[in-house]
């Protein structure tokens, strides 16, 4: 699958940069009840693929999150545990396990198996930018609302 390539003038339109060095053993774990927000650069990169909003996205009053169908993520291949987006996978995929909390700050998740394979270089790398990734998500509403006409 070809990577999309998009342009909204912000840090994340460098989807890579976001990837989380690792030893992730693909288990798919984090795929399962998946409740990822999506950054308007992930909802313009996935749409370019062909699908529509509605189909891989939720809106649950605050944020816009990857929608779960049988309980997992919509682009996990329950069969083979693959992502079918892998190229184009949201960035908050990409940055996982380093995940936020307003009051703790950025921290590894444990429920992720390799969870200890991330360094201490990426987490002083990549933490930095978790407090404008919320605050980037928290503006996907609106964006959506104005690039799409989506009333929520
Ligand atoms: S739970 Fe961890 S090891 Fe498993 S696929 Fe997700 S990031 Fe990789």
């Amino acid at each position: 699958m070809a990577k999309i390539r998009i342009r909204l003038g912000t840090v994340f339109d460098d989807p890579e940069f976001f990837e989380v060095k690792m030893n992730c053993t693909k288990c798919g774990k984090c795929c399962l009840n998946t409740q990822m927000e999506l950054l308007p650069e992930d909802i313009e990169r996935i749409t370019k693929l062909g699908y529509r909003l509605t189909d891989f996205a939720v809106f649950d009053g605050e944020m816009w999150r990857l929608r779960n169908v049988d309980g997992h993520c919509v682009f996990l291949n329950p069969q083979t545990m693959q992502c079918t987006i892998y190229e184009n996978r949201p960035i908050g995929c990409r940055l996982y396990p380093l995940v936020y909390d307003d009051v703790e700050g950025p921290y590894i998740d444990k429920e992720c198996p390799a969870w200890n394979t991330v360094g201490r270089n990426e987490i002083n790398r990549l933490g930095k930018y978790l407090p404008l990734f919320i605050g980037r998500a928290r503006q996907t509403n609106q964006w959506v609302r104005l690039r799409y006409g989506v009333r929520t």
